[in-house]
């Protein structure tokens, strides 16, 4: 692409940095944003800054929040004994959308994959050992996609978790999850959670 302006070239290509967005649709973006106010602008500007320099990580469960502990694990209707494992802070929110569960969360921040390098200690898995070792859960859900990588991870989890005095589920397989878990609608996803299994009964004897 052949640009008039430096400056608008490099307003492109940070936008195409971007998942999912090509460079004519980058292009576009800018050119919408050069439309706008200027305070307008500033505002979207400082808001992603603001974003990036003050978002923190619940210190218990490791979900996106604003506060060093994050709403869900502050509250105190939230039923303790239950915790669900999940790959990031959007199956939370998906999650939370059912309305179905009301128990806890932990974000694991990825997947097992060995084909992209990611093992167990780029995971947040050392604070889920340390939250079982409390004695406070009763239930572990693993809720991950079943996808190779979501496997592989549950697998590396039961084993890690099964010594523990505690019962280890997954989310009913068999519904289609459209492959991942945040884009499975709400009914599905809800029910799924509500069904869940043992995780052993669905390992081969
Ligand atoms: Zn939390």
């Amino acid at each position: 692409m052949q640009f008039s302006s430096k400056l608008l070239e490099e307003a492109v290509n940070e936008f195409s940095k971007l998942p999912g967005i090509g460079s004519k649709t980058a292009l576009r973006l800018v050119l919408h944003l050069l439309n706008q106010k200027t305070d307008e602008v500033e505002h979207f500007g400082t808001t992603m800054i603001k974003l990036r320099q003050n978002i923190r990580f619940c210190s218990d469960c490791g979900n996106i929040s604003d506060t060093p502990v994050c709403e869900i694990c502050a509250h105190p209707k939230r039923d303790r004994s239950l915790l669900c494992v999940v790959e990031d802070s959007r199956d939370v929110m998906a999650i939370e959308n059912t309305q179905q569960f009301n128990g806890l969360y932990h974000v694991l921040n990825g997947l097992i994959s060995p084909m992209e390098g990611i093992g167990p200690s780029d995971l947040n898995i050392d604070r889920l050992i340390q939250r079982v070792a409390s004695g406070e859960p009763v239930e572990i859900i693993l809720a991950l996609n079943p996808t190779m990588e979501g496997d592989t991870t549950i697998f590396y989890l039961y084993k890690k978790l099964k010594d523990f005095n505690i019962k280890i589920t997954t989310i009913a397989r068999g519904i289609s999850f459209g492959g991942e878990i945040e884009y499975a609608d709400e009914m599905t996803l809800g029910r799924s959670i509500v069904t869940r299994v043992v995780y052993e009964n669905t390992l081969l004897k």
